[in-house]
């Protein structure tokens, strides 16, 4: 078993911008992009292995919290970072697709573990080959189980792609066209 322990950072940077003595400027986009990476509310679409540890990686050891994903949501509605954890069968996908529509933009996706990235070792008539068979993934975590370190790794990557992101780009004709092939509305 790893005994690396995760860093705390107690230090998120400012946004690029020009500073004085007494003011700070920078653009609208790089500060909603900050709030956004650093309030994170997750759905935890868990179904099996993978779930648990989406478990421990909330636990005080991997405290998930210290990302801004204090709240966990099971309304997709009120979540914006949606976290498969775990086997899709065929027979869930639908389920899967559905709750993905119900969240407001901007949202993103992570793909946890073997089975949501690719099926994993269930190369079977019954389970989904990867969830991007029918919604847009944003970030992978690879393993089987992935440990917790992977999964607060795979949040950072969401995090600097919350940041990153023009305040448009959901208004894009590429992203209508990546929804459009999905047959996302
Ligand atoms: S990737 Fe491995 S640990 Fe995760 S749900 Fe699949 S079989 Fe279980």
């Amino acid at each position: 078993m790893s005994d690396n322990k995760p860093v705390v950072r107690m230090d998120a940077p400012a946004p690029e911008g020009l500073e004085g003595e007494g003011f700070f400027a920078t653009k609208l986009s790089s500060v909603i992009g900050l709030a956004r990476s650093y309030s994170l509310w997750p759905l935890p679409f868990a179904t099996s292995c993978c779930g648990i540890e989406f478990m421990a990686f909330l636990n005080p050891t991997y405290d998930g919290s210290r990302f801004g994903m204090e709240r966990n949501s099971f309304s997709p509605r009120q979540a914006d970072m949606l976290m498969v954890c775990g086997t899709i069968s065929k027979k869930l996908a639908p389920i899967l697709k559905q709750v993905y529509t119900q969240m407001a933009e901007p949202k993103w996706v992570i793909a946890v573990g073997a089975c949501a990235s690719s099926g994993g070792i269930f190369d079977t008539y019954s389970v989904l080959q990867g969830i991007d068979k029918i919604i847009p993934v944003d970030v992978y975590v690879p393993g089987c189980p992935p440990r917790p370190e992977q999964i607060i790794e795979g949040v950072m990557q969401v995090q600097e792609l919350s940041q990153s992101e023009s305040l448009r780009r959901r208004d894009l004709p590429e992203y209508k066209a990546l929804l459009d092939s999905y047959g996302i509305e």
